[in-house]
């Protein structure tokens, strides 16, 4: 047997079976007075849960595609729900792509939420279709040469990646088509149901890829989006995967550190007398962002055990009515309980401020 790597985890594939008299070539079936057929060695990824067909069909073979150009009214209220899903999840609603557009009936569909639609569609039929349809589209495989003004809010890829080599690579490159928050809808035939309950009617040479719930997910994941859902759709002999391209945070923790330790010094007059309270395990990182730049005497600790202990050469000391007496200030660290300590704080009468960071 021949060694198989997975085209989504790139771990090796098992063989499970040569199915034997495969539907080879569906567009070849109308109007000819023969089936072609072809025998298919199956190969699943134990890892991901993906299987995979070693064969492919070329390229010329989908310039004059037409399969699923019909939706019947069922497929269409999937859709429709797909839609509706996706623009609930965005934020966004101003270019929207589907690659595989096909004769444009999901563009039509989401046209009324998004400003700007574009398709891409290799096969040249139905690409002139779409396009007459008022749609921005071009005729070909979606490819890294394709040059667009901008990226997109949504893309989607309606019964695509089941047809190609290398699904990953395409799938990638619709990523990082995206914009930040952006959302990517992806639908396939239900492999994973195909596989369990061994459909094998569901087998062809058009269909090179059979996804489960797992492979869909490793596939996002390994493009760097962040999974919303991934299941069987309404209709269980379809699966649909829709996934967030997130922003980067726009806060780095250095960011986040220089504001606090600012936010301490415009607040803490000169010559005060300070305290901090909290002598947990973020004490030290606190601790550190302020050496140099204020001066504090104790850590107030109402546990016992740290009583007479230090961090940094601060003594932990537990807060008594004198104790707290000597401060103008007493910073709170990193303290979920502010209430319950700010009540102790004034139950021990403390006249002065209190300063709470890091919550
Ligand atoms: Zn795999």
């Amino acid at each position: 047997m021949i060694l198989i790597i997975c085209c989504i985890c790139g771990q090796k594939c098992s063989y499970l079976e040569t199915f034997e008299g495969a539907p080879h070539n569906l567009m070849s079936v109308y109007n000819t007075n023969y089936l072609e057929l072809r025998d298919l060695d199956i190969y699943h990824c134990y890892s991901c849960g993906h299987t995979q067909i070693p064969t492919y069909l070329s390229e010329e073979y989908y310039q004059d595609y037409s399969m699923g150009s019909y939706w019947g009214s069922s497929f269409k209220r999937v859709r429709q729900q797909q839609i509706s899903r996706l623009v609930s999840l965005l934020s966004k609603r101003e270019r929207f792509l589907d690659i595989g557009c096909g004769v444009g009936h999901y563009l039509e569909l989401a046209q009324e939420h998004f400003n700007e639609l574009y398709g891409v569609e290799p096969s040249a039929r139905s690409a002139i279709i779409a396009a007459q349809k008022g749609f921005n589209i071009i005729q070909d495989y979606f490819h890294e040469g394709l040059k667009f003004d901008a990226g997109f809010d949504a893309i989607s890829m309606i019964e695509v990646l089941e047809h190609l080599e290398q699904p990953s690579a395409l799938f990638e490159l619709a990523a990082q088509s995206l914009n930040e928050d952006g959302i990517l809808i992806v639908e396939v035939p239900n492999g994973q149901r195909i596989m369990s309950e061994r459909l094998y009617y569901n087998l062809c040479t058009d269909h090179i890829q059979y996804f489960s719930v797992s492979s869909l997910a490793t596939m996002a994941q390994r493009a760097g989006l962040s999974i919303i859902c991934v299941q069987a759709s309404p209709d269980p002999n379809l699966l649909e995967l829709y996934a967030r391209k997130r922003s980067r945070p726009s806060v780095t923790f250095g960011n986040k550190r220089e504001s606090t330790r600012d936010y301490l010094v415009s607040r803490i007059p000169n010559g005060s007398r300070v305290a901090a309270w909290g002598a947990g395990a973020e004490s030290s990182s606190f601790l550190a962002m302020l050496e140099g730049i204020l001066i504090i005497d104790c850590i107030f600790d109402s546990n016992n055990e740290k009583d007479g202990q230090h961090i940094a050469g601060i003594p932990i000391v537990i807060p008594t009515r004198e104790a707290v007496s000597q401060y103008d200030i007493v910073i709170l660290f990193a303290n979920s309980h502010k209430e319950q300590i700010t009540s102790q704080l004034y139950a021990l009468n403390f006249q002065g401020q209190l300063l709470a960071v890091g919550n």
